[in-house]
């Protein structure tokens, strides 16, 4: 199991994204134009990136989480049930916290 790969390949996507979300807040904070017309478009961006802010926060929150996960090496081990949890599951989902048991049992509830 390659976690310092796959920890180094994290921590790449969490610098992407907390770039993105810098964007979408410099977005945020533009001044409204005057114009009405510009002010509609401007609004529409306005929830666009809103949503996207949205996701891009619980992307870096998951990240996160998963970082600390590796740091103290609960990473391969499921939050739930403690089991380790599947190789494949890790690698195909480094941010999950679950086991593929514990994660359908959630799902259903
Ligand atoms: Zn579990």
């Amino acid at each position: 199991m390659q976690v310092e790969q796959i920890k180094s390949e994290l921590v790449n996507k969490l610098a992407a994204l907390l770039q993105r979300s810098g964007r979408i807040t410099e977005h945020l904070r533009d001044t409204p134009p005057s114009d009405w017309e510009e002010l509609a478009t401007f609004r529409e961006n306005d929830e666009v990136a809103e949503a996207l802010d949205d996701i891009t926060r619980s992307e870096i929150e998951e990240i996160k989480h998963a970082l600390r996960r590796m740091d103290t090496g609960e990473w391969q081990y499921c939050e739930s049930c403690g089991e380790e949890i599947q190789h494949e599951r890790l690698r195909a989902l480094p941010t999950t916290r679950y086991c593929i048991r514990c994660a359908s049992a959630r799902e259903k509830g």
